[in-house]
């Protein structure tokens, strides 16, 4: 365990020259730490933001530019859609596509999702590695535990950190790894001039996640794979989405909102990723972009059975 360091300064050296750490909003040690330790699993460069919408903010403010077309993954978080949305008064533009199949050629930036959060599409990434644009891949759902998104083609991997990368639904966390050294040097510069760096606690949080990651996704995704079929067998149940890996899973069923408020051991909340599991109707936020009878189901660390028996009192 490191301890976590949480000055905002550091005196500079007997020369009054600034040392490696002089003022948080550039760097601090527990982040440096906990970066160098992400970087090796996901080999790359990596750098931590206050956020996982704060990281992919400063990937389109440091990579992309007025005129400049981005192509999503349908179905992919909604925040991210939103965000593009937004950013349209500054004059990037947005598309969205199947990312099953080839991106549009003439996107600049392709922005796909392995696999979507909550449709749990993946890529085709034979296409996308052919793209000539700069290709984004938010490799949240994934981790690098099951995922080196940098060796199949993408330039740039983004990830909500808040969710298995800390595991503890306790940090608020995001995090961009390239290998492209002057990216990484412009990604730090914006994160730096609009002060969107994580803080050392949600840093310190990083470091104990990633010690029991490889070990956490194994059970996780044991558990996970064991639900989804007992779910895709459930009468109430008309079509599970799973992609064989990680914990997120989701379904459909006919009264989404009497199933996730009858759930006892799940939480009924949102986000995902955390050693609880937590479960919810995903048509609050996202409207018809979704189907209306859609649960997303985040697989914790709780025994299968007890899960399984919480599930179907609530289907039944
Ligand atoms: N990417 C994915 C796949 C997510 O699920 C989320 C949050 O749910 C985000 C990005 C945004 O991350 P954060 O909530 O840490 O800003």
């Amino acid at each position: 365990m490191e301890a976590v360091d949480r000055s905002t300064i550091w005196p500079y050296d007997g020369d009054g020259e600034p040392r490696a750490f002089f003022y948080a909003r550039y760097g601090h040690p527990t982040g440096a730490a906990a970066e160098a330790r992400l970087g090796e699993l996901e080999g790359g460069e990596a750098l931590l933001f206050a956020s996982g919408m704060a990281a992919e903010t400063a990937v389109l403010l440091a990579l992309a530019g007025p005129g400049a077309t981005v192509a999503l993954a349908e179905g992919a978080y909604f925040g991210t859609s939103v965000l593009l949305r937004s950013l349209g008064r500054w004059g990037i533009g947005f598309v969205e596509y199947d990312q099953t199949e080839p991106p549009p050629a003439d996107a600049d930036i392709v922005w796909v999702e392995a696999p979507a959060n909550p449709l749990l599409t993946v890529p085709d990434w034979e296409a996308v590695s052919a793209h000539e644009g700069l290709v984004v891949c938010d490799a949240t759902v994934a981790t690098p535990v099951y995922l080196q998104a940098l060796d199949r083609g993408a330039d740039v991997v983004v990830h909500s950190g808040t969710k298995f990368l800390t595991g503890s639904h306790d940090a608020l966390l995001g995090a961009v790894i390239t290998r492209d050294a002057a990216r990484a040097e412009e990604l730090r510069t914006i994160r730096t001039q609009t002060g969107v760096i994580a803080s050392p606690h949600s840093a310190g949080s990083l470091l104990a996640g990633l010690d029991s990651l490889p070990r956490r996704m194994r059970r996780i995704t044991a558990t996970a794979t064991e639900l989804a079929g007992r779910l895709t067998d459930h009468p109430a149940v008309e079509h599970v989405r799973y992609p064989g890996y990680s914990g997120l899973i989701s379904f459909d069923v006919a009264d989404p909102r009497r199933v996730e408020t009858r759930t006892r051991v799940i939480t009924n909340a949102t986000s995902l990723g955390g050693v609880n599991s937590t479960i919810e109707s995903r048509h609050r936020w996202e409207g018809d972009r979704i189907p209306a009878g859609l649960l997303r189901l985040s697989v914790g660390l709780e025994e299968v059975d007890a899960l399984w028996e919480d599930l179907a009192g609530a289907l039944g």
